[in-house]
């Protein structure tokens, strides 16, 4: 591996236990470099439009990317993708951890799994060979017992497990993948699709070491990165990502009661200073990466063990403020579930405070509840509701659909309380007061998805003397955050550049920059040094435009059509509390931003589709056949 990758992909096919190895040649890996845009060279090829996604003709894939694997912090992302069957539509999903590097060293830059196991199977991965086995003992266990019987069977602690959970099992459509228990490929239910495929787990060991084609030049980066960086003064290290929850609340964006309101009554006793101060054990991180922001937690008198770390920011709002839910350690029970179950903790969230509001509104009464008292703040049915919809019993049967399905089921008028876009629940950020958040949830591939790009207060650090972390791509103009204008437009159009090649390369968005410290120059810098390749900023973030382009032209095919572009009501509704109390998003103001975000991306207006001229420019017009 002279130039950071190993040159294969490993084809697995389940309905014949088939496994064979393919060489997508260089060209493929500079014009895709990993991640979603690698997976998304196959999945357009490969997959015809209209498909099952829990037929056997779904493609599970992951992807690791050129730069996976090597000692710069935060570059060992990895994505798994298919077709998520939450929206319908292109499913994608990174994690951290440390499964993808592993997998590299055992001589793969990839897996794509097709068709379905007759039995329950595992996946063993081992130093360039691969082989499925019967994993019908692991059927129906707990992420926890799965994780410890695999290591136990194949005899080495040191195995890194990604698994679907019992949710994935029964297919619930947000249910999440897991590798070493703690590090989640959360969103737009890739679990479910793993499931149906009868697939429980891929165990990975390998012993090959990536190597750079300019090892002094990769090492002169992580020299500047250490200079550079000092984790004892970073929040992320310190408070972990829910750094900003009282920030949150101040604002009046921390999402609280299925939206209706921006501010929390508990959100001091929630936040990551006081689980510093409270049921913090560690802190976790993800391979070889320095700023180490995950958490660990214990809370004995629950029997919260800090075997499945500790909750996020995301899980804190979406069973926390979002349900109305003010204690911590109730939370971090829930977390332990969520785990253990292997789900979205978002969607759960979200879809248990949809129920929640249903029920306050008589829309679900006692009896269809399974005698569970809704009302929102009733902790012990947020904990009731996880298991039932992981087991799919009773309500939880309805709620394992997701927000959009279980809304259409209950009908008068649910679909008001149903906070998500394209069958994506909404993540746990305000777009009322971050309005390019409106452009992301509307039009990301994936349904409602906060990780489009940096969000708006980035965008008022923007200066004309060039001091901000964005200014190498020409943003030097600030923008305000409740800004939904040309400028606004413009600064999130490129920003979601950055954040798209940092899916394609596995770099975390809490280490590059604006929210890290690595520089987009630095990152080029790498990976040339890793790669060999005389690559630019610019063809970098062309790799990013292609794989922005090509999500878009999987949807379409799929039937998506501009009127999916659209938000949940409530978002053009004033919130009801917090120093936003009142602010909605005007309608004819998102309209016009949408119009000129679809004229940057080169979408056709009337289709949604990339135009002829934008699939030329990006060398995509084999995407529509040319
Ligand atoms: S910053 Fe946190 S999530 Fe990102 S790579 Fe480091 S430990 Fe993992």
């Amino acid at each position: 591996m002279p130039n950071g990758y190993n040159g294969k992909i490993l084809r697995v096919d389940l309905s014949d236990r088939r496994v064979w190895t393919e060489e997508p040649g260089e060209a493929a890996y500079r014009r895709y470099l990993g991640g979603g845009a690698l997976a998304l060279h196959y999945m357009l090829r490969e997959m015809r439009p209209g498909g099952d996604p829990f037929g056997p003709e779904n493609l599970l894939l992951f992807m690791t990317s050129v730069t996976n694997g090597f000692a710069l912090s935060g570059l060992n992302r990895y994505s798994a993708a298919g077709k998520s069957p939450l929206t319908g539509g292109f499913g994608e999903s990174e994690a951290g951890g440390w499964w993808g590097p592993e997998l590299k060293a055992a001589g793969f830059d990839g897996i794509i799994v097709q068709g379905r196991a007759e039995r329950p199977v595992y996946l063993w991965v081992c130093d360039g060979v691969a082989e499925v086995r019967d994993a019908g003992r692991y059927w129906g266990k707990l992420s926890d017992e799965v994780q410890a019987g695999l290591e136990e069977e194949l005899g080495d602690r040191r195995i890194r497990v990604l698994q679907t959970g019992v949710a994935g099992e029964r297919r619930v459509r947000f249910a999440a993948l897991v590798n070493q228990l703690k590090h989640f490929h959360g969103r737009t239910g890739l679990g479910a699709v793993m499931g149906s495929k009868n697939l429980k787990a891929i165990a990975v060991r390998g012993h090959s070491k990536p190597e750079a084609a300019d090892p002094e030049g990769a090492r002169r980066v992580l020299k500047w990165f250490q200079e550079k960086y000092d984790r004892g003064s970073d929040p992320r290290h310190l408070w972990g990502t829910a750094n900003g929850v009282q920030a949150l609340d101040r604002d009046g964006i921390l999402p609280t009661r299925n939206f209706r309101e921006g501010s929390f009554e508990h959100a001091r006793e929630v936040s990551g200073q006081t689980m510093a101060n409270t049921i913090l054990t560690d802190r976790g991180t993800c391979y070889a990466c320095a700023v180490a922001c995950k958490r660990e937690v214990e809370v004995p008198e629950l029997g919260v063990t800090s075997n499945l770390g500790g909750p996020e920011y995301e899980t804190i709002a979406a069973v926390g403020s979002l349900a109305g839910v003010g204690d911590l350690k109730q939370i971090a029970l829930a977390n332990q579930l969520l785990g253990l179950y292997v789900l979205d903790s978002i969607s759960t969230g979200a879809t248990v405070a949809f129920a929640m509001e249903c029920f306050e509104n008589g829309l679900l009464k006692k009896a269809e509840t399974d005698g569970l008292d809704l009302r929102f703040g009733n902790e012990e049915a947020v904990i009731a509701l996880i298991h039932k919809i992981a087991r799919r019993e009773g309500i939880g049967d309805l709620l394992a659909e997701g927000v959009l399905r279980a809304a259409q089921r209950i009908g008068r008028g649910a679909e008001r309380f149903a906070m998500h876009v394209k069958g994506q629940e909404l993540p746990m950020h305000e777009p009322r007061g971050k309005r390019s958040l409106a452009l992301a949830y509307a039009t990301s591939p994936t349904g409602a998805d906060h990780m489009e790009a940096p969000h708006d207060p980035f965008f008022e650090g923007l200066d004309p003397q060039g001091t901000s972390a964005l200014a190498s791509l020409g943003l030097l103009s600030p923008v305000g955050r409740m800004d939904l204008g040309p400028g606004k437009v413009r600064v999130y159009h490129y920003a979601q550049k950055v954040w798209s090649l940092y899916n394609a390369v596995g770099m975390c968005t809490f280490v590059g920059v604006p929210i890290g410290p690595v520089e987009l120059n630095r990152l080029v810098d790498y990976v040339q040094a890793v790669t060999g390749w005389g690559v630019s900023l610019w063809e970098l973030l062309k790799v990013a435009e292609r794989s922005e382009a090509m999500a878009r032209a999987f949807n379409c095919r799929e039937g998506f059509t501009p009127k999916d572009d659209a938000l949940p009501g409530r978002m053009f509704e004033g919130l009801e509390n917090g120093a936003l109390k009142g602010v909605g998003i005007d309608r004819e103001e998102f309209r016009r931003a949408l119009r000129l975000y679809y004229e940057m991306q080169g979408w056709d207006p009337e289709t949604g589709f990339p135009t002829e001229a934008r699939l030329a420019e990006l060398d995509l017009t084999w995407v529509t056949g040319g």
